[in-house]
This record gives structure tokens, C-alpha cells and sequence, in this order.
């Protein structure tokens, strides 16, 4: 039996200002053949799942295809070019059609992708895999903040949606949908499909399944999972509210061993049950900028510390507002990890070196909602290109490469680290990386949503999320949709 692997994913922020081309994917690293499955060998994602289910089941080749599931910037790049989605969904169907004679394909895309041309993205890269591989099962994993519609259900053969917020089980979701995969093939069962979009948009800060009522959502999808013998798969995507997309909104996928009708109806329960919830879902609150840094000092003086100061609305990387707010509100002790300023990276390089004292207006330049250049004067505290290897519960022994970095020293024992693009911080992988030891820190100030909490909230002594201005705000009121369907829940009143 032989099973072709590819990967094409991006979660797309459509509001952010720079498009995402094929350069950006280039610099993140694309991937063919062999090293699509040795480079994901000991890392728990989507392919290294495909890996271990294959390796169980005698007779099971796998077949590397194409990998494009890294970009520059990642997801503060905006719509994909249409040279840049058309390089690699002609670059899979290609290869699968040169791979020679295939039982089976898996492909671990995102669901929250948006492309110039293509408004159902992840519907196309199945469609055009299809064309090139004929009337064999076609199976998907998408991301928790997938934004999908029928389109995907008729393309697909089973989709498998991760279940977590962070995500900690990509590697355990593909092992799920490659065994489906290889039971399909030798025909132990037969996968069909509902799908219902319950009709509700959420900020990807609400959406974290250790909290309800996203938990509670996850665990009903569980119960039938075990209650119904049938009952092959229920996977719920919150969706991705930043990516104005028509397939926007939840969504609920059920796979059942061919039960028609049982799919259905746990996907209307599902549904329903999504809906009842709207109101504690779509209607949560958080502190702003000045109130939450307020409470962090608050925290801080309390010896609550490392507190974790997580600015979730961030998505260009270049926000400035937490950093300003702690030099206003007088706080010691901390680091600012990241903002993205390329050209000030650069500056630090041509004017000073490790060591040197240099004064620079950092971030605040990628549009309205970066707030405002904050001058710096300190000491290089750190200037090189950055790597490290994640440590944490999510993606641990992945590489992240940024690129030349730099860090500042400034005031009380203050520190701001500069990145080429946004940075998402996941673990204290960072800190050690520039020589920072995490926790001597009054507060670590962090751009991320939910995923630090897989690593802090067992390890930092408090954390505070705040809801700065940007372009990922958790009120998504105050974006200006042009493509999401009408109706959806708390955007309708307002529309
Ligand atoms: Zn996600």
C-alpha cells in the first residue's frame, strides 16, 4: 500500500498589510520527496503521526510529496499571491502524479489559508490532488482554527481537525487520520461526512479548550466519539476570525464508518450544542492595555513572578503599545519578546555591535494599530542570528530560525528583544537563546494568543492577557469584513 504525504498550510491574516508569496514560503523552507517525512521524523506534528501509524501497519509505504507549511512572517502575512498558492497545489498535484501508482493521500494543510483567486483554498489543493490521483481516498488535517465549508466535505474522503487549543496533538490527530487512511484502503471501513457551520465567529483568544466553553464544546465531541461505536471521527473548528473569508465561522466535521444519517445527526447535535453557547463563548471580556499592565505591575510586586503579559492582537509583530505602557507605568524587570523591526535590526548592525549603547525608535511603523515608535537608549545586549529549538509541550525539537536578532538593555534591568518578523513566543526556548534566564524576570511581555499557556501555565507565577489595539483584536466588531457570510454570531446585530 502506498500513501503520498503533502503539506501546503497558512493561517492567514487578511487584514495584515504585506501579501504572502512564494519568497516567504522559499525563506520558511519547502520541502520534497524524502525529506517531507525525515524532516518531520521525532517532532509531534501532523506527518510524523502519518509516520508512526504507517510504520505499525505492515506493508504501508509512505510517499513524501511536497511541504510548504512554513513562511517568513508566518501568520502576519496576508491573502497568498495567486502565483504563490498555484506553485504549490500544481507542485503537489504534480508529484502525485509522478509518484507513480498511489492508494492514498494525505495531506496536512491548515483550513484557515486565503488566497487571491481561490476563496475556498484548502477545497482547491484537494480538488486539484484529486484531478491527479483519481478515485482514491483523499484525507485531511486541518488546524483547530480551520475556517471550512461543504466545499472541503465533497472534495475530501475524511477530515481530521485537531482537538486542542494550544495544539499539542498534531501528531496524535494524523495518527488518527492515517489510520483511517489505511483501514479505508483495505476496506474496513467506509468514511462518510456531515458537516454543519453553526453559525458563530470567535477571537482566537477566547477559543483555548483548558477553559470553557470551548473545553466543554471538546468534550461532548469526545462522549460521541466513545458512545457511538460507528462514530469514526468529531472534529470542531472555532475557525480563524482574522482571515475574512466566505467559509468563515465555526464549523463541525463528523465521520462515521458509512452511517449517513448518524453523521448528521451528531453534526446537528454538535451544532446546536455550539450555538447554545454563543453568549459565553463570543462574549468574554478582556482587560486593555493600560489596566492589564497595571495588574501585571500589580502581580509583579506581589512576587507572582515571572508574570507572562501575553498581547494577543499583535499580528503584524511590530506593536508597540505593552512596551510603551510598562516604560509609562514605571515597571522593572522586564523583557518586551518580541517586536518586529527589521530596519532597526539593521541600524544596531551598521551603527554598534555587542556591548555598544545605541539609542533607536523601535516598531510601531506597520500600520495604524502598531501604536507609535518607542525610543530605546541602552546597551546590545545581544546581536546575531537567533535559533533555537522549541522545549515546550507544543512542537518540542522543532528549530525556529529568525534571523538576526538583536536585545537591549535599557533602564531597570529592562530588556526589549528585536525580530526581522512576528515572533510567537511558546516556551523560554527564546530567552535562553539570547541569554536571558526567564526566571529573574519581574515580567516576560509576549506576543501570543493561547499557545504560551501550554508551557506557562505550569511554569510562570502568573499571567495576565491583554487586549491592546491590532489587527487580531478579541472585540471583532471593530474589523471591517468584506467576504465572512452574514448573520454570524455577535457580528449580526452590528451588520
Ligand atoms: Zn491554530
Amino acid at each position: 500500500m502506498r500513501i503520498a504525504v503533502a503539506s501546503f498550510s497558512h493561517e492567514t491574516c487578511t487584514f495584515c498589510p504585506k501579501p504572502t508569496t512564494v519568497e516567504d514560503f522559499e525563506a520558511g523552507g519547502v520541502l520534497y520527496g524524502r525529506d517531507v517525512l525525515e524532516s518531520a521524523r521525532g517532532i509531534p506534528n501532523y506527518i510524523n503521526g502519518f509516520i508512526k501509524a504507517a510504520e505499525e501497519s505492515p506493508g504501508v509505504d509512505l510517499v513524501g510529496i511536497l511541504s510548504a507549511s512554513r513562511s517568513r512572517g508566518g501568520s502576519s502575512g496576508s491573502w497568498l499571491t495567486e502565483e504563490c498558492f498555484d506553485k504549490y497545489s500544481r507542485g503537489i498535484a504534480e508529484g502525485l502524479r509522478s509518484a507513480g501508482k498511489l492508494d492514498g493521500v494525505l495531506l496536512a494543510l491548515h483550513g484557515a489559508m486565503a488566497a487571491s483567486g481561490y476563496m475556498k483554498p484548502e477545497a482547491e489543493i484537494v480538488r486539484r490532488a484529486r484531478a491527479a490521483v483519481g478515485n482514491v481516498p483523499i484525507m485531511v488535517t486541518l488546524d483547530l482554527h480551520a475556517n471550512e465549508d461543504h466545499e472541503l466535505v465533497e472534495a475530501a474522503d475524511a477530515v481530521f481537525i485537531l482537538k486542542t487549543y494550544p495544539h499539542v496533538d498534531s501528531e496524535e490527530v494524523g495518527y488518527e487520520a492515517a489510520r483511517c487512511m489505511i483501514r479505508s484502503v483495505k476496506g474496513a471501513i467506509r468514511p462518510v461526512m456531515a458537516i454543519r457551520k453553526p453559525g458563530i465567529i470567535t477571537p482566537s483568544v477566547y477559543q483555548g479548550t483548558e477553559e470553557n466553553p470551548a473545553r466543554e464544546i471538546m468534550e461532548r465531541a469526545r462522549m460521541w466519539e466513545r458512545e457511538e461505536p460507528n462514530c469514526v471521527n468529531v472534529s470542531v473548528a472555532f475557525g480563524f476570525a482574522y482571515a475574512d473569508v466566505p467559509d468563515a465561522g465555526a464549523t463541525v466535521i463528523v465521520t462515521t464508518d458509512e452511517d449517513r444519517m448518524l453523521a448528521e445527526s451528531i453534526a446537528q447535535d454538535m451544532s446546536d450544542y455550539i450555538w447554545s453557547l454563543r453568549e459565553p463563548f463570543a462574549g468574554k471580556r478582556l482587560p486593555k492595555t493600560r489596566e492589564g499592565v497595571a495588574e501585571t505591575i500589580r502581580l509583579a510586586g506581589e512576587g507572582k513572578t515571572p508574570v507572562i503579559l501575553a498581547d494577543h492582537s499583535d499580528r503584524t509583530g511590530d506593536s508597540t503599545w505593552v512596551l510603551r505602557e510598562l516604560i509609562d507605568q514605571g515597571a522593572t524587570g522586564f523583557c518586551v519578546a518580541t517586536i518586529a523591526d527589521e530596519t532597526v535590526i539593521r541600524r544596531i548592525k551598521e551603527t554598534s555591535r555587542k556591548g555598544g549603547e545605541v539609542t533607536v525608535s523601535v516598531g510601531g511603523h506597520a500600520d495604524c494599530y502598531s501604536g507609535d515608535p518607542v525610543e530605546v537608549s541602552g546597551k546590545v545586549e545581544y546581536l546575531d542570528e537567533c535559533s533555537y529549538t522549541l522545549t515546550g509541550p507544543m512542537s518540542r525539537g522543532d528549530r525556529r530560525k529568525l534571523g538576526l536578532t538583536a536585545m537591549i538593555g535599557f533602564g531597570k534591568d529592562n530588556h526589549v528583544i528585536i525580530t526581522p518578523t512576528l515572533h510567537q513566543v511558546l516556551d523560554d526556548a527564546l530567552f535562553k537563546a539570547v541569554g536571558l534566564n526567564i526566571k529573574k524576570l519581574s515580567i516576560a511581555a509576549i506576543k501570543s494568543r493561547v499557545h504560551f499557556r501550554a508551557y506557562f501555565n505550569k511554569t510562570a507565577g502568573s499571567i495576565v492577557v491583554v487586549d491592546a489595539p491590532g489587527l487580531g483584536p478579541a472585540d471583532l466588531t471593530q474589523l471591517e469584513y468584506n467576504n465572512i457570510p452574514k448573520g454570524l454570531y455577535p457580528l449580526s446585530e452590528k451588520r
